[in-house]
């Protein structure tokens, strides 16, 4: 198990985070989640022993992680983090990359679990292909495989497929959540991405002003967002005077109500059209299979 407690960062006078606690279980999968400069990066770096904190500890198990003034070499066997930039070597392929760190001894061995890790990742074709040679996207896939080679306990994954395209981005993502639950791997992951934690995560922990804002599963924080924030992380939403948050899903044209609106704009949205309409001078939010008339009366229904 991983223990956080009551940790706090700064790299100058600015608290980045203050005083944050929480664990996650072994096999867990948690996603951080908060608008950028939230701190998401520097908390897995902490996790990682990268810096010293200014209070607090963190445990893995019974083992505290310590920072380079307690270490001479950052990074544990038990732990692999893949960062924003990732740091591969460029005139070396594709396999001999993801194999740096295994072991010579076994050659038969290496080359299947080489082989393995390029199918979670999608590689195969791409084996003998020198990294230098690589778009961004590509670069990714090999460092999580990298990162995975040795099976780590732990994974720490930054925004790990903010530069894969949507083409791939899809089966590459469930090809490896499924494998790191299979084989009970820890993952944290920070993202942007709310398709990253509503279908894989346990659970999410969102980064708020230095502090954890919310700590839940992605299902309990979709269905009952307690504020703004959160909502705006799942999607499109409105905030009425007499609702309060509703998804824009959660809105639909009726024949009659009380609740009388007029069309602005259609946003088309491929299975579905956005609707931004005026109710009383707020702006409203809804979907609809259709594109509708600007300047059209229409009624609201929750
Ligand atoms: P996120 O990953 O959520 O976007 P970061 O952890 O990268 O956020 O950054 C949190 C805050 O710390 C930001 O205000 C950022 O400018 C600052 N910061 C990040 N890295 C450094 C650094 N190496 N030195 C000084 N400030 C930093
Ligand atoms: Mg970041």
């Amino acid at each position: 198990m991983l223990q956080v407690k009551n940790i706090s960062f700064s790299y100058n006078k600015q608290t980045v985070l203050d005083s944050i606690s929480f664990s996650v279980n072994a096999g867990e999968h948690v996603s951080i989640i908060g608008e950028s400069g939230s701190g998401k990066s520097t908390l897995l770096k902490l996790l990682y022993g990268a810096y010293d904190l200014n209070e607090g500890q963190i445990f893995w198990k019974n083992q505290e992680i310590l920072g380079p003034k307690h270490n001479l070499v950052v990074g544990h066997e038990f732990m692999k983090y893949v960062a924003q930039e990732f740091d591969l070597m460029p005139f070396i392929s594709v396999s001999e990359n993801v194999g740096a760190f295994l072991s010579n001894f076994y050659p038969e061995e290496k080359q299947a679990r080489i082989k393995e890790l390029l199918e979670v990742v999608e590689l195969t074709d791409d084996a003998k292909t020198k990294v230098k040679n690589l778009s961004g996207g590509q670069k990714q896939r090999v460092a999580l495989a990298r990162a995975i080679a040795k099976q780590p306990e732990i994974l720490l994954l930054d925004e790990p497929f903010s530069h894969i395209d949507n083409f791939k981005k899809q089966s590459l993502r469930r090809n490896l959540f499924k494998y790191l639950k299979e084989k009970n791997i820890t993952c944290m992951v920070a993202t942007h991405d709310k398709d990253d934690v509503l279908s894989f995560s346990d659970r999410m922990i969102v980064l708020h002003e230095a502090k954890i804002m919310a700590n839940g599963s992605p299902k309990d924080l979709y269905e009952n967002p307690q504020n703004k924030l959160i909502a705006s992380f799942f999607g499109e939403f409105n905030n009425l005077k007499s609702h309060g948050i509703l998804y824009a899903h959660q809105l639909k044209l009726v024949d009659t109500s009380n609740l009388k609106a007029t069309v602005k704009t259609s946003y088309y949205k491929g299975s579905y059209y956005l609707i931004e309409a005026d109710l009383n001078g707020e702006i409203v939010f809804f979907e609809h299979p259709n594109q509708i008339e600007n300047g059209l009366q229409i009624h609201l229904a929750i």
